[in-house]
Protein backbone atom coordinates (compact mmCIF):
# COMPACT_ATOMS: atom_id res chain seq x y z
CA UNK A 1 0.00 0.00 0.00
CA UNK A 2 1.41 3.65 -0.92
CA UNK A 3 0.45 6.35 1.84
CA UNK A 4 -0.07 9.89 0.76
CA UNK A 5 -0.34 13.09 1.97
CA UNK A 6 -3.52 13.95 2.92
CA UNK A 7 -4.51 17.46 0.94
CA UNK A 8 -3.48 20.76 2.19
CA UNK A 9 -4.61 24.08 1.04
CA UNK A 10 -2.55 25.62 -2.09
CA UNK A 11 -2.00 28.62 -0.25
CA UNK A 12 -1.01 29.33 3.31
CA UNK A 13 -1.31 33.18 5.33
CA UNK A 14 -1.02 34.79 8.31
CA UNK A 15 -3.80 34.23 10.90
CA UNK A 16 -5.40 32.20 14.10
CA UNK A 17 -5.33 28.87 13.44
CA UNK A 18 -6.84 27.26 16.59
CA UNK A 19 -8.24 28.66 19.42
CA UNK A 20 -4.75 29.41 21.08
CA UNK A 21 -2.81 29.55 18.14
CA UNK A 22 -1.96 32.32 16.05
CA UNK A 23 0.21 32.08 13.06
CA UNK A 24 3.28 35.15 11.87
CA UNK A 25 3.91 34.14 8.51
CA UNK A 26 7.83 35.73 8.00
CA UNK A 27 8.65 37.00 4.69
CA UNK A 28 11.06 34.39 3.51
CA UNK A 29 9.49 32.08 1.02
CA UNK A 30 11.60 29.64 -0.49
CA UNK A 31 11.82 25.88 -2.08
CA UNK A 32 13.38 25.20 1.90
CA UNK A 33 10.79 27.78 3.72
CA UNK A 34 7.93 26.80 1.89
CA UNK A 35 5.67 30.26 2.11
CA UNK A 36 7.82 31.05 4.80
CA UNK A 37 8.82 30.37 8.68
CA UNK A 38 5.32 30.03 11.09
CA UNK A 39 6.25 32.18 13.88
CA UNK A 40 3.31 31.19 16.51
CA UNK A 41 1.75 33.14 19.54
CA UNK A 42 0.44 31.05 21.61
CA UNK A 43 -2.21 32.52 23.82
CA UNK A 44 -4.36 30.60 26.59
CA UNK A 45 -8.14 32.41 25.84
CA UNK A 46 -8.64 35.41 28.00
CA UNK A 47 -4.94 35.72 29.15
CA UNK A 48 -2.64 38.38 28.77
CA UNK A 49 0.93 36.03 28.62
CA UNK A 50 1.64 35.02 25.20
CA UNK A 51 4.73 32.17 24.34
CA UNK A 52 6.29 32.52 20.92
CA UNK A 53 7.86 30.10 19.18
CA UNK A 54 10.20 30.80 16.51
CA UNK A 55 11.17 34.32 16.27
CA UNK A 56 12.47 33.42 12.85
CA UNK A 57 14.58 35.09 10.48
CA UNK A 58 16.31 38.74 11.45
CA UNK A 59 13.23 40.77 10.07
CA UNK A 60 12.54 44.00 11.94
CA UNK A 61 9.28 44.47 9.82
CA UNK A 62 7.87 40.71 10.97
CA UNK A 63 9.01 41.18 14.39
CA UNK A 64 6.82 44.14 14.67
CA UNK A 65 4.15 42.31 13.46
CA UNK A 66 4.41 39.28 16.03
CA UNK A 67 4.29 42.09 19.05
CA UNK A 68 1.17 44.02 17.07
CA UNK A 69 -0.58 40.00 17.33
CA UNK A 70 1.05 40.04 20.71
CA UNK A 71 -0.37 43.07 22.39
CA UNK A 72 -3.49 43.07 20.72
CA UNK A 73 -5.78 43.57 24.18
CA UNK A 74 -2.93 44.53 26.41
CA UNK A 75 -1.27 41.48 25.51
CA UNK A 76 2.61 40.62 26.63
CA UNK A 77 4.92 38.02 25.55
CA UNK A 78 6.16 36.05 28.47
CA UNK A 79 8.44 33.35 26.72
CA UNK A 80 10.11 32.55 23.09
CA UNK A 81 11.07 29.50 22.26
CA UNK A 82 12.84 28.14 19.56
CA UNK A 83 12.70 24.61 17.72
CA UNK A 84 15.82 24.68 16.53
CA UNK A 85 18.72 26.91 16.00
CA UNK A 86 18.52 27.15 11.86
CA UNK A 87 18.88 30.68 10.87
CA UNK A 88 14.94 31.17 9.83
CA UNK A 89 13.48 30.06 12.76
CA UNK A 90 16.21 31.41 15.31
CA UNK A 91 18.33 34.55 13.84
CA UNK A 92 15.60 36.61 15.39
CA UNK A 93 15.78 35.27 18.66
CA UNK A 94 18.12 38.32 20.38
CA UNK A 95 16.76 40.90 19.08
CA UNK A 96 13.12 40.05 19.74
CA UNK A 97 14.17 39.08 23.49
CA UNK A 98 15.53 42.53 23.39
CA UNK A 99 12.05 43.82 21.91
CA UNK A 100 9.72 41.89 23.85
CA UNK A 101 11.58 41.93 27.25
CA UNK A 102 10.78 37.84 27.51
CA UNK A 103 13.26 35.23 28.07
CA UNK A 104 14.17 32.76 25.39
CA UNK A 105 14.74 28.77 26.01
CA UNK A 106 16.12 25.95 23.73
CA UNK A 107 17.73 22.83 23.66
CA UNK A 108 21.31 23.07 22.81
CA UNK A 109 20.73 25.67 20.02
CA UNK A 110 24.19 25.87 19.12
CA UNK A 111 24.26 29.62 17.56
CA UNK A 112 22.06 31.07 20.34
CA UNK A 113 23.83 30.00 23.28
CA UNK A 114 20.48 28.47 24.93
CA UNK A 115 20.47 25.21 26.79
CA UNK A 116 18.34 25.30 28.73
CA UNK A 117 14.96 23.08 28.32
CA UNK A 118 15.00 18.74 28.60
CA UNK A 119 12.64 16.37 27.48
CA UNK A 120 9.74 15.96 29.17
CA UNK A 121 9.64 19.73 30.91
CA UNK A 122 6.62 21.58 31.37
CA UNK A 123 6.06 25.07 30.47
CA UNK A 124 3.68 27.33 31.77
CA UNK A 125 2.59 30.69 30.67
CA UNK A 126 -0.50 32.78 31.36
CA UNK A 127 -2.35 29.37 31.82
CA UNK A 128 -1.11 28.05 28.68
CA UNK A 129 0.82 24.75 29.17
CA UNK A 130 3.20 22.78 27.16
CA UNK A 131 5.14 19.67 27.18
CA UNK A 132 9.23 19.36 25.62
CA UNK A 133 9.24 16.42 23.39
CA UNK A 134 12.61 16.27 22.14
CA UNK A 135 12.79 15.36 18.67
CA UNK A 136 16.41 15.36 16.98
CA UNK A 137 17.28 13.89 13.71
CA UNK A 138 16.44 17.33 11.08
CA UNK A 139 19.13 18.66 13.41
CA UNK A 140 20.57 17.01 16.42
CA UNK A 141 18.73 20.16 18.51
CA UNK A 142 15.44 20.13 16.95
CA UNK A 143 12.61 20.00 19.65
CA UNK A 144 8.62 20.06 19.45
CA UNK A 145 6.39 21.11 21.86
CA UNK A 146 3.11 19.64 22.82
CA UNK A 147 0.38 21.74 23.28
CA UNK A 148 -2.27 19.38 25.32
CA UNK A 149 -4.78 21.57 25.54
CA UNK A 150 -5.52 21.01 21.46
CA UNK A 151 -4.01 17.46 21.14
CA UNK A 152 -1.71 19.88 19.35
CA UNK A 153 2.27 19.68 18.49
CA UNK A 154 4.40 22.35 17.50
CA UNK A 155 7.03 20.55 15.35
CA UNK A 156 9.57 22.98 13.50
CA UNK A 157 11.12 21.68 10.57
CA UNK A 158 10.79 17.83 11.84
CA UNK A 159 7.48 17.89 10.24
CA UNK A 160 6.40 20.44 7.34
CA UNK A 161 3.13 21.62 6.37
CA UNK A 162 3.69 20.36 2.90
CA UNK A 163 6.23 17.52 1.44
CA UNK A 164 8.87 16.02 3.69
CA UNK A 165 11.77 17.55 5.44
CA UNK A 166 15.42 17.00 5.08
CA UNK A 167 17.85 14.86 7.28
CA UNK A 168 20.85 18.34 7.77
CA UNK A 169 23.20 15.77 7.92
CA UNK A 170 26.27 15.17 9.61
CA UNK A 171 24.28 17.33 12.42
CA UNK A 172 21.13 15.54 11.99
CA UNK A 173 20.92 11.99 11.61
CA UNK A 174 18.56 9.18 10.14
CA UNK A 175 17.99 7.02 13.03
CA UNK A 176 17.83 10.03 15.40
CA UNK A 177 14.67 10.82 12.98
CA UNK A 178 13.06 7.82 12.18
CA UNK A 179 12.69 7.68 16.37
CA UNK A 180 11.58 10.83 16.73
CA UNK A 181 8.62 10.16 13.83
CA UNK A 182 7.80 7.05 15.64
CA UNK A 183 7.86 9.18 18.72
CA UNK A 184 5.09 11.07 17.24
CA UNK A 185 3.42 8.50 15.80
CA UNK A 186 3.07 6.99 19.20
CA UNK A 187 1.72 10.10 20.64
CA UNK A 188 -0.99 10.16 18.14
CA UNK A 189 -1.84 6.16 18.64
CA UNK A 190 -2.06 7.30 22.57
CA UNK A 191 -4.60 10.21 21.78
CA UNK A 192 -1.92 13.13 22.66
CA UNK A 193 -1.74 14.55 19.10
CA UNK A 194 -4.44 14.66 16.93
CA UNK A 195 -2.66 17.96 14.52
CA UNK A 196 0.46 19.49 13.68
CA UNK A 197 1.35 22.97 13.79
CA UNK A 198 4.38 23.02 11.59
CA UNK A 199 7.26 24.94 11.19
CA UNK A 200 6.72 25.85 7.26
CA UNK A 201 3.56 25.45 5.53
CA UNK A 202 0.06 24.61 6.48
CA UNK A 203 -1.53 23.48 9.88
CA UNK A 204 -2.01 19.67 9.67
CA UNK A 205 -4.91 18.45 10.89
CA UNK A 206 -5.00 14.66 10.91
CA UNK A 207 -1.30 14.41 12.34
CA UNK A 208 -1.53 10.64 12.37
CA UNK A 209 -1.90 9.90 8.65
CA UNK A 210 1.19 12.92 8.23
CA UNK A 211 3.24 10.79 10.58
CA UNK A 212 2.35 7.39 8.78
CA UNK A 213 3.01 8.64 5.39
CA UNK A 214 6.63 10.33 6.79
CA UNK A 215 7.84 6.92 8.12
CA UNK A 216 6.47 4.94 4.57
CA UNK A 217 8.27 7.80 2.35
CA UNK A 218 11.57 7.46 4.65
CA UNK A 219 11.43 3.75 4.48
CA UNK A 220 10.95 3.86 0.01
CA UNK A 221 13.96 6.58 0.29
CA UNK A 222 15.97 4.15 2.12
CA UNK A 223 14.91 1.21 -0.19
CA UNK A 224 16.00 3.79 -3.64
CA UNK A 225 19.47 4.83 -2.04
CA UNK A 226 20.39 0.57 -1.56
CA UNK A 227 19.00 0.41 -5.01
CA UNK A 228 20.94 2.87 -6.52
CA UNK A 229 24.02 2.12 -4.54
CA UNK A 230 23.84 -2.02 -6.06
CA UNK A 231 23.31 -0.48 -9.45
CA UNK A 232 26.88 1.28 -9.38
CA UNK A 233 25.89 5.15 -8.25
CA UNK A 234 29.59 6.09 -6.85
CA UNK A 235 28.44 9.28 -5.21
CA UNK A 236 26.22 10.81 -2.85
CA UNK A 237 25.49 13.20 -5.70
CA UNK A 238 25.59 10.16 -8.28
CA UNK A 239 22.68 8.57 -5.81
CA UNK A 240 20.85 12.00 -5.63
CA UNK A 241 20.66 12.17 -9.27
CA UNK A 242 18.62 8.61 -9.58
CA UNK A 243 17.01 9.03 -5.99
CA UNK A 244 15.84 12.70 -6.27
CA UNK A 245 14.69 12.42 -9.60
CA UNK A 246 11.27 13.68 -9.00
CA UNK A 247 12.02 16.23 -6.63
CA UNK A 248 12.88 20.02 -8.14
CA UNK A 249 16.49 20.51 -8.68
CA UNK A 250 16.22 23.31 -6.58
CA UNK A 251 16.46 21.07 -3.81
CA UNK A 252 19.27 18.21 -4.74
CA UNK A 253 22.03 20.24 -2.78
CA UNK A 254 19.62 19.70 0.35
CA UNK A 255 18.74 15.94 -0.88
CA UNK A 256 22.73 15.20 -0.75
CA UNK A 257 22.59 15.76 3.02
CA UNK A 258 19.70 13.52 3.21
CA UNK A 259 21.42 11.47 0.95
CA UNK A 260 24.49 11.39 2.82
CA UNK A 261 22.44 10.86 5.95
CA UNK A 262 21.22 7.42 4.42
CA UNK A 263 24.40 6.37 3.23
CA UNK A 264 25.47 6.70 7.11
CA UNK A 265 22.85 5.05 8.42
CA UNK A 266 23.00 2.22 5.92
CA UNK A 267 27.02 2.05 7.00
CA UNK A 268 26.61 2.09 10.48
CA UNK A 269 24.24 -0.55 9.94
CA UNK A 270 26.85 -2.39 8.20
CA UNK A 271 25.03 -2.33 4.18
CA UNK A 272 26.31 -1.45 1.77
CA UNK A 273 26.68 2.38 1.49
CA UNK A 274 29.94 3.21 1.94
CA UNK A 275 30.89 5.34 -1.57
CA UNK A 276 34.21 6.62 -1.84
ZN1 LIG B 1 13.06 25.99 8.75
Amino acid sequence: MTLTLPPVPPTWASGQVTERAYCVLAPNPGVMTLDGTNTWVLREPGAQECIVVDPGPLDEAHLTRVLDVVRRDGGRVGLTLLTHDHSDHADAAERFAHLSGAPVRAIRAIGTGHDDLADGDSVSVGGLDLVVVTTPGHTSDSVSFLLPAECAVLTGDTILGRGTTVVAWPDGELAAYLASLERLEALCGSGAVARILPGHGPHLPDAGAVLRYYLEHRAQRLEQVRGAVAAGARTPWEVVETVYADVPRAVWGAAEWSVRAQLAYLAERGEEGQLG
